[in-house]
């Protein structure tokens, strides 16, 4: 695979994802950030987003229920660059009926190479580094040249 740089903006596009057991943690991660979130756009999965909004006051672009599909929805949206930074704080203690797009999405965020947390202390890290309110390059899967290796497949037996 060849890569490309893109720009990851100052303000961010960030995804909220929280397990059921793990409500809590993000809300009350949240609250120990609101000053720092509040100067990007925050998206979460549905019930996350109701939660962390009723909480905080934090505005949130609300997606779909994780297991109705909201999970392949965020990595949807990685896929087309509208989402650049995911904290997901899934519940290592849970068989879930969605755990393949627990793993699809953990997969897509590796391959677009975004900044992720699955626990609250590396979400404490992101935030505290001096990326989190800068501009940074971050290396993505160069999709023209891939395209162009693919069209070159051959076709005929
Ligand atoms: P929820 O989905 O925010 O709607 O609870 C999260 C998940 O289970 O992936």
């Amino acid at each position: 695979m060849e890569y490309k740089k893109v720009i990851l903006p100052a303000a961010k596009n960030i995804a909220l994802v929280a397990h059921d057991n793990k409500k809590q943690d993000i809300v009350a991660w949240c609250k120990k950030h609101r000053a720092d979130l509040a100067g990007h756009t925050l998206y979460a999965t549905g019930t996350t987003g109701l939660i962390i909004e009723k909480e905080t006051g934090l505005p949130i672009n609300k997606l779909i229920s994780g297991p109705l599909g909201g999970d392949q929805q965020v990595g949807s949206l990685i896929t087309e660059g509208k989402i650049d930074f995911l904290i997901f704080l899934w519940d290592p203690f849970e068989p879930m009926p969605h755990d393949p797009d627990v793993k699809a999405l953990l997969r897509i965020a590796a391959v677009w190479n975004i900044p992720i947390a699955c626990n609250q202390i590396s979400a404490d890290f992101l935030v505290a580094s001096p990326l989190f309110n800068a501009e940074c390059e971050r290396g993505v899967p160069d999709y023209e040249s891939y395209m162009a290796k693919r069209a070159q497949l051959p076709t005929s037996v």
